[in-house]
């Protein structure tokens, strides 16, 4: 199953994508979650996975994709979680993940603007997979991690670099608002398989910038559920980004920023297309 968040004449809901269309589940389930981490606490796929033949209410392109979560509790961030990444920031690799958080208003929906702050130029691309958790869960191990993953999407870590590297805290470079993007659906496991069999590419205006397999990442899909559920109970809706490869624009020379203009695409086997235009903050914000 494919599902979405959206907004149609501007009433937010969530969606299943079925073919070119989109079922209304806002609309269709009794209970009337008008929210995805709304659905994925309920524990409604199962009726959801029933609607897979119902005709859509709408065409896909008649509606606004927003962040698959748009509201989660908590967007947790790897940082160097591939290799090739860590080689190309000079960092040494980790012994653990090393854990940021994002917060819900510095992410977009796929089709949105992604805004360039007018206090940088550094603003560079990451594509990423994101898991998103359907079941709570504290102190879940290794072996028992995958049972709380409701599914996956693409997820675009977009950077402001130099007020990341102000300090030695992410948060600032990667908190701007609508600076990164998550989308365009979440992918259920059944569909889009397992994590090490799933491939990542990131391109800038049509031209690769990024490409790996997801069995590059040093902590593992259920290593980092494990390590991050020690600290913090994982609730419904809440995403794991984990982590770019290398060929960001920052270690790139010259560095490759993204300007007005530019359009960029992070991209994952059996998930789909997360794709966005980046637009220069409005003057007076
Ligand atoms: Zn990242």
């Amino acid at each position: 199953m494919k599902l979405i968040s959206f907004s149609h004449k501007g009433i937010e809901a969530a969606g299943l994508v079925v073919g070119e269309g989109v079922v209304d589940l806002s609309k269709r389930l009794a209970s009337h979650p008008a929210r995805l981490r709304v659905l994925l606490e309920s524990d409604a796929l199962k009726t959801v996975a029933g609607l897979a033949s119902a005709a859509p209410d709408y065409p896909l392109s008649a509606v606004t994709l927003l962040p698959v979560i748009p509201n989660p509790d908590k967007v947790l961030c790897v940082a160097l979680n591939y290799k090739a990444h860590a080689a190309e920031t000079g960092r040494p690799l980790p012994k653990f993940p090393m854990i940021f958080v994002r917060f819900a208003g510095s992410q977009v929906g796929s089709g949105q603007a992604m805004i360039r702050p007018h206090v940088s130029q550094q603003y560079d691309y990451e594509g990423e997979l994101a898991v998103v958790i359907g079941r709570a869960g504290r102190y879940i191990p290794r072996d028992k991690a995958m049972q709380h993953i409701a599914g996956y999407s693409c997820f675009n870590d977009g950077s402001v670099r130099d007020y990341q590297m102000h300090t030695a805290h992410f948060t600032a470079g990667k908190n701007f608002a609508k600076s990164g993007s998550f989308g365009p659906w979440l992918v259920t496991p059944d569909e889009a398989g397992s994590p090490p069999d799933m491939t990542i590419e990131t391109r800038l205006n049509g031209e690769v910038v990024q490409r790996a397999p997801i069995n590059d990442l040093i902590f593992e899909v259920p290593t980092l559920i494990e390590y991050c559920s020690t600290f913090t109970e994982l609730l419904p809706g809440d995403v794991i980004a984990t982590g770019t490869t290398s060929g960001v624009g920052m270690a790139r020379k010259p560095p490759l920023w993204m300007k007005p203009g530019d359009v960029v695409e992070v991209e994952i086997s059996k998930i789909g297309i997360l794709k966005n235009t980046i637009e220069d903050e409005p003057k007076g914000d």
